[in-house]
């Protein structure tokens, strides 16, 4: 992957070491096209403004560049390369309370495949009687471009689930815990450790199949219900995924009420029990707080985050909340500290306009507002 990060030049000056990353980020896809015939924008009086600036844009987020000479020399130490797992189309749309047609649902994930995430979870074999939205989830896994060396993983709650989609061709599967009794309770009516026990079946059937499984664990910094959630307790939940096979543990700040010092301790916690290279942390805007949270877990060794284009998604405890990490924003933040993630910025706003269109709504990134404005 060094290669990928291009070349680097180190300097140093009076004691503080400087990186200078000199060529090949982010904004150019791995396959080396680029973008120019598309718009991007927000809707609304933007679009004419946007027109005219159409064929400057990609030159000015070139421009970017300029601010990706950091010094992250007191910064901890950063992964060279993080991997961003795509959550829009099924964590994002699953909060929409009108139903997106399902050639718009494939369209955001082809779209999100073009611009070169390597995993994006597709949609949830869940009863339609619980999530209307995801009652499509055949047809969407099944009319989607499989490209190569993506994954598409699918949220499998039962076995049932589980079933369903491998028999639509899923290739890895994710199930979901949470740190809160009375969470799980609420949520899927049943105890935390008979969630446990229902995960265990699907663990089993999909073990036989040779098919991965991803873990979730919801609630890691609060609760709707409980309020605070103790360290030791996501430790022990994630412990448990991790021993029952799940190969990566995402912890989700659900209803997004952490903040960076909560967010150390959580994972201070969890990593004397998992390793880190098995986490992944969730994090949720409602407080504007998921990229400051998502920052101090990069320092503290994680490297898989979850995210969603434009933002999507909400907190059904919070009215009118902001949703999850927007993509934009991490892919920004990331690409300024140098780090690799393999997405091309351009692609990916205008797949996150692209959806934003088809909602009727404002995109919850600030990159794609800032960009808008230019
Ligand atoms: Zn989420």
């Amino acid at each position: 992957m060094q290669e990928a990060l291009g070349k680097k030049r180190r300097e140093t000056q009076g004691g503080a070491s400087l990186d200078f990353t000199t060529e090949g980020r982010g904004l150019t896809h791995p396959a080396g096209r680029r973008s120019r015939g598309s718009q991007i924008g927000c809707r609304g009086g933007c679009w004419a403004k946007m027109a005219a600036m159409r064929k400057e844009l990609p030159r000015r987020l070139l421009g970017l560049k300029f601010l990706q000479a950091v010094s992250t020399s007191s910064m901890g130490t950063l992964p060279k390369q993080v991997k961003i797992v795509e959550v829009g189309p099924r964590d994002g749309l699953q909060n929409e309370k009108n139903i997106v047609p399902t050639p718009v649902k494939i369209k955001l994930i082809d779209m999100l495949s073009e611009a070169g995430l390597s995993v994006i979870e597709a949609t949830s074999f869940v009863s339609p009687k619980w999530v209307p939205q995801m009652a499509d989830h055949t047809e969407v896994l099944k009319g989607i471009q499989k490209f190569p060396g993506v994954n598409y993983p699918v949220l499998t709650p039962n076995l049932k689930g589980f079933e369903a989609a491998v028999a639509a061709g899923a290739k890895e599967v994710a199930i979901f815990g949470a740190a809160s009794e009375l969470f799980t309770k609420k949520n899927i009516n049943c105890s935390m450790e008979e969630s446990l026990q229902r995960f265990d079946a699907i663990r089993k059937a999909a073990q036989s199949a040779n098919i991965p499984v991803r873990g979730y664990v919801s609630c890691v910094l609060g609760c709707p219900y409980e309020g605070k959630i103790s360290p030791a307790k996501v430790a022990e939940v994630t412990k448990k995924l991790y021993s029952m096979g799940c190969y990566e543990i995402s912890l989700g700040d659900t209803i997004g009420v952490g903040t960076p010092g909560i967010m150390k301790d959580m994972l201070s916690a969890v990593m004397q029990e998992v390793p880190p290279a098995a986490l992944a942390v969730h994090c949720h805007d409602t407080y504007g707080q998921a990229l400051a949270n998502t920052l101090m877990a990069l320092q503290m060794g994680v490297s898989v985050v979850d995210s969603s284009v434009a933002g999507l998604g909400g907190c059904p405890y919070a009215q009118g909340a902001s949703g999850n990490l927007a993509t934009e924003d991490l892919v920004y933040m990331l690409e300024g500290l140098g780090i690799h993630t393999g997405v091309n910025l351009q692609k990916l706003l205008e797949a996150g306009n692209f959806i934003c269109q088809a909602l009727n709504r404002k995109t919850g990134s600030k990159v794609a507002q800032a960009t808008c404005k230019l």
